[in-house]
């Protein structure tokens, strides 16, 4: 039976490597998105997708959307996480 080539080991160091990898991936990403929520907090509101405006069925009248309150606007999940840290 010949010898076999020098592979790396199959054993806990590769998976450790790899979930190391992953972490350090995810960390990059999070930060990433956090940075992004602090340079544009916010996006638009999913009800009335940024106008503000709840139409009536005629498509004349409107109020404030009630999700929005008429901004149009909605915070991002990363903006509420950043505020919860800064009043704390
Ligand atoms: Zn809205």
């Amino acid at each position: 039976m010949p010898d076999l080539p020098n592979l790396p080991p199959p054993g806990p160091v590769r998976t450790v490597a790899l979930v190391m990898f992953g972490l350090a991936a995810l960390v990059l990403l999070t930060a990433a998105y956090l940075l992004s929520c602090r340079i544009w907090p916010y996006a638009n509101c999913t009800r009335c997708s940024g106008s503000g405006k709840s139409r009536s069925l005629s498509g004349k009248a409107f109020r404030n959307c009630p999700r929005c309150t008429g901004t149009g606007r909605r915070e991002r999940a990363g903006t509420k996480y950043l505020n919860r840290n800064k009043t704390r």
